[in-house]
């Protein structure tokens, strides 16, 4: 399995990241034909954003619609680690429900990594033009 990032969605996932530090980010990858061509940031609604996210609830919904009515496929879903790597912590697991990979911003390294969550199977990452 892969995971096609368009450039444009990739520089606004990280710059929302960033943008969000040292709170986490978390948002979708919305795009058409397997490919990410837009990242849609949602409020952290966590008790505890420094180091743990979840979607503000409202906003998913909204943004699930919008892409419905859109014609636009969720193909991931994105969260930041301001202070850690990109690997899925226990709880990111624990709470993972959905079926498409899951983007990891590890801000201190810069990078990115994608998972099948519960089980952690790595997903390549293509950043395409
Ligand atoms: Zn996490």
């Amino acid at each position: 399995m892969r995971l096609c990032v368009r450039k444009g969605a990739w520089r606004a996932m990280w710059d929302d990241a960033r943008a969000r530090a040292p709170e986490e980010a978390v948002g979708l990858l919305v795009g058409r034909r397997g490919c990410a061509q837009a990242a849609w940031p949602l409020a952290n609604a966590s008790p505890h954003p420094l180091v743990h996210y979840l979607a503000e609830p409202g906003e998913l919904l909204a943004a699930l619609r919008r892409a419905d009515a859109e014609g636009l496929e969720v193909c991931a879903l994105y969260h930041s680690h301001p202070a850690g790597p990109p690997r899925p912590s226990e709880r990111d697991r624990a709470e993972a429900t959905w079926r498409v990979p899951y983007v990891i911003l590890g801000l201190p390294e810069g990078r990115a990594r994608a998972y099948l969550l519960p089980e952690g199977e790595e997903v390549e990452i293509r950043v395409e033009p």
